[in-house]
């Protein structure tokens, strides 16, 4: 289980959820690696220890544990493990 960022999060990339983070898993893609994905931070679902420390400091509420994600972005959990598969 993972927490995911979804659409809030779009366009605005504060990175306060990042400072929180224990086990540094939020990230930005580097430039050369964002074509095709929405313009936004991810979590690597392979690290995030789901202990929902982000989900408070977010000011957008983008972030949500996978059983609270809002349907209509239940594509986002592909979106965050794609960006993180892009990443390595
Ligand atoms: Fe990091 Fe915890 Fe948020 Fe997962 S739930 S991204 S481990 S702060």
């Amino acid at each position: 289980m993972s927490h995911y960022i979804a659409q809030p999060c779009v366009g605005v990339k504060d990175i306060a959820c990042v400072a929180v983070c224990p086990v540094d898993c939020i990230h930005e893609l580097p430039e050369d690696k964002r074509g095709g994905f929405p313009d936004m931070l991810y979590i690597d679902p392979d690290e995030c220890i789901d202990c929902g420390v982000c989900i408070d400091e977010c000011p957008v509420t983008a972030i949500f544990p996978e059983e609270d994600l809002p349907e209509e972005w239940e594509n986002f959990i592909k979106i965050n493990t794609d960006m993180a598969a892009a990443a390595s």
